[in-house]
């Protein structure tokens, strides 16, 4: 199943995207509270699919599809070409930053070129969402952790990340995390690890590459992540970016206003966002 947030007729609510529609899941709250109570409501949204109907997709607005993560991690150097062309060493253990909460996007808003700043970047990444969650997960269990997959952009800004040892900060700018365009469940998507993703920029390839290339596969991130903190529904994950980002083109070329940034990755859809100077 697709299930997205949407906005309509100043309501923002969650939706099962069947084609070029989107019905109204009828379920209170959030797509958090949605993701709490899965297994007493899947069987009724599934014939709510099933039966079809709704509005077009093209007459909402698409938000988030989780709006306010309750945690948001990402995984740094997770693709050999990456770690390469960060001119690092291939990390031993893996490397986890947090993005802020307020870095959330929309799939298909506009993302901020904060003022000040001259070297906005972009990262395609695979996200995973997590629904039953827990600690202490087993590899070998990881997978019934996650609710679903979509799309994200770890938008980073180059120089703020390398400011200080902590990369946070770069990571964590208002509108740096657009994620969607909405959540492919988990049993839905297949194998997580097989997927290609790419990256343009006004049209121009800049990121190809495929899940399979992931240094730390996401069993291994939420084994890790989990031995200490308890993952939540509707936690997120960014699982890393492959080689290609504009920090390593020579020359450099970072994200200027007016540029449109494409992230696909295979069976979730993609997003897309105009770059705009803050303000
Ligand atoms: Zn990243």
């Amino acid at each position: 199943m697709k299930l997205c947030t949407y906005t309509a007729q100043g309501q923002t609510r969650t939706g099962i995207v069947v084609g070029d529609c989107v019905i109204d899941t009828g379920v209170s709250g959030t797509m958090i509270d949605l993701i709490h109570r899965w297994d007493q409501l899947k069987a009724g949204l599934e014939a709510k699919a099933a039966a079809g109907g709704g509005a077009p997709l093209a007459s909402v607005k698409l938000e988030a599809p989780v709006q306010r993560p309750g945690k948001i991690f990402a995984i740094g150097l997770n693709y050999a070409d990456h770690v390469a062309e960060s001119n690092m060493a291939p990390p031993e253990r893996q490397v986890w930053f947090t993005k802020a909460q307020t870095s959330i996007n929309a799939p298909y808003d506009p993302i901020e070129i904060a003022s000040g700043t001259m070297t906005t970047d972009y990262e395609v990444e695979l996200v995973a969402v997590i629904g039953r969650g827990g600690k202490h997960i087993a590899e070998a269990d990881a997978a019934a952790a996650v609710f679903g997959y979509c799309v994200g952009n770890d938008v980073t800004e180059r120089m703020w990340q390398h400011a200080s040892p902590q990369w946070s900060l770069g990571k964590s700018f208002d509108t740096h995390a657009p994620i969607g365009p909405w959540i492919v469940t988990a049993d839905e998507l297949g194998d997580p690890h097989t997927l290609g993703l790419r990256c343009f920029v006004n049209g121009e390839q800049r990121q190809a590459s495929n899940t399979s290339q992931l240094v730390f596969n996401i069993w291994q991130q939420i084994a890790h992540l989990s031995v200490g903190m308890t993952l939540e529904a509707g936690d997120v994950l960014f699982t890393g970016t492959p080689g290609g980002v504009g920090a390593a083109m020579d020359p450099r070329q970072f994200l200027k206003a007016g540029d449109v940034v494409r992230c696909e990755v295979d069976g979730l859809g993609h997003i897309e966002g105009t770059m705009v100077a803050e303000g």
